[in-house]
């Protein structure tokens, strides 16, 4: 019998992961609680960016292979395995995941399932979470049904989303029986005859997996963010020493790069919310490092920050900023807990006129903060600045020219937020131009 596959939970990992789902082959229905994206869906419209997922999308909507709908029965009867992919975003509270999605989905499937079905956990979450709804599975579940639970992390990068999925680095899935392996391998079967590795293990380990992931990278990033502090300090050049480490193959030169540090829907509630979790199990010096991982990370805002008005001889009210970029990283229009937005925000909020441009964050960095002003070109973003910052790193800015640049702008200062210009270029034509990692001459310490 073929699977038949729903996703629960049709965002930025849901979507990805149901049509990739349909180009294995399986039939498979997306369900969300959000009438508008599913209608977009539906319709064939991605309604965030992600590169080769439109294609994918409405390959398998035309196909007739990938179904979305907001109704949990449909899901229940039509589908035997059923993929968590809802949000667990930081607590209003606390640093806390906020478990509220995954409970309510799996409750809500629990209410409609009659016969055997497995429920795969994708969302990451707190260590102990399957153990927790394995009871409540237990609890609830319909009499005569028989639901089974693995958890089955995902690594995908928003920006290489399809790729990550399709050819994963490796599949985790914690699972606690046989039957949930061999239907999960039944599932990826595809993927694992291309050799992708696989690690089966526990519950706990799975969840584990993923936040270690994500903590390691993280620290990785303020790792030599703080380095960076100490040659903004001192002098010497972040990236030759990023570099030079970097060549040891034990340390590995990717996420090494100094900036204004990681945000995204991931990383920063990630790191919060397994300090914690941990707290909860009475362990919090364990993970204590982590909340200097985040204090570097937020640090470096206050620097971009703190540069600019440096650069405008200490005055930001009235002065004309252009921002490029505000999403968290490129080819991602996704703006949560973005540094570049928020530097952007704090610049206005300082009294600066501010205008933003970004290939493709512009309309959701506007739904949180309409009040900057939004353009659709660099050029505009530039129009008689007496700074401009680039803050995220698109293509489309890693090429920007020293003399295009000047040709726009009222003062020639520059901020390269993520260290990606060739300074020499810049510096040769009169641009007064720094970065993360650098010394700044006029700056007072
Ligand atoms: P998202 O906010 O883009 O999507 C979550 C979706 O769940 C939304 O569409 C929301 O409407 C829906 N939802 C909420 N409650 C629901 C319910 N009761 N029933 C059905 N749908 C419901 O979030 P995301 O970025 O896709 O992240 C989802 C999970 O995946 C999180 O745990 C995240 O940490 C994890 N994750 C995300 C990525 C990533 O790159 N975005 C990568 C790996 C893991």
């Amino acid at each position: 019998m073929s699977l038949r596959i729903s996703v629960i939970g049709t965002g930025y990992l849901g979507a990805t992961h149901a049509a990739c789902m349909a180009e294995l082959g399986y039939d498979v229905i997306g369900v969300d609680v959000d009438k508008e994206k599913l209608a977009a869906l539906a319709a064939g419209i991605l309604p965030f960016h992600e590169p080769g997922l439109p294609e994918l999308l409405r390959k398998h909507v035309g196909s007739g292979r990938l179904r979305f709908t907001d109704s949990y029965e449909l899901a229940a009867n039509e589908a035997d395995i059923h993929f968590i992919t809802v949000g667990t975003p930081q607590r209003a509270d606390g640093h806390g995941a906020d478990m509220q999605y995954v409970d309510d989905s799996v409750d809500s499937l629990l209410e409609h399932i009659t016969g055997e079905a497995l429920i795969v956990g994708k969302s990451t979450v707190p260590v102990g979470t399957a153990r927790r709804l394995a009871a409540r599975i237990a609890d609830r579940a319909r009499p005569g049904s028989e639901v089974a639970l693995a958890w089955n992390p995902e690594f995908l990068r928003e920006g290489f989303a399809v790729k990550d999925t399709l050819s994963p680095d490796r599949l985790v899935y914690g699972v606690d029986g046989q039957q949930p392996l061999a239907l999960l391998r039944r599932v990826y079967a595809p993927i694992l005859s291309a050799g992708t590795p696989e690690v089966v293990t526990d519950w706990e380990t799975a969840e584990l997996v993923k936040v270690a992931a994500n903590a390691f990278l993280a620290t990785k990033i303020s790792f030599i963010n703080a380095f960076a502090e100490v040659t903004e300090t001192v002098g010497g050049d972040i990236k030759t020493l990023a570099d030079a480490i970097g060549h040891d193959a034990r340390i590995g030169r990717k996420f090494l790069n100094a900036g204004v540090g990681f945000g995204g829907g991931c990383l920063p509630k990630d790191i919060r919310a397994l300090q914690a979790r941990v707290s909860e199990l009475g362990l919090s010096h364990t993970m204590g490092f982590l909340a200097e991982v985040d204090q570097i990370n937020l640090r470096r805002r206050d620097r971009v920050v703190s540069l600019a008005q440096s650069m405008l001889g200490g005055q930001l009210p009235g002065k004309r900023v252009g921002v490029l970029g505000v999403t968290f990283k490129p080819d991602s229009d996704d703006v949560r807990d973005s540094p570049a937005l928020d530097v952007a925000v704090r610049l206005f909020n300082a009294g600066a006129e501010v205008s933003v441009y970004d290939p493709q964050g512009n309309a959701n960095a506007a739904g949180r903060f309409p009040r900057l002003n939004y353009v659709e070109s660099w050029q505009e973003a530039a129009q008689d600045a007496d700074v401009v910052l680039l803050l995220t790193e698109w293509q489309e800015f890693r090429q920007l020219q020293p003399e295009e640049l000047a040709e726009v702008v009222a003062e020639r200062r520059l901020i390269d937020g993520r260290n990606v210009l060739d300074r020499a270029a810049w510096r040769e034509i009169g641009w007064d131009i720094t970065g993360p990692g650098e010394k700044y001459p006029q700056e007072e310490l």
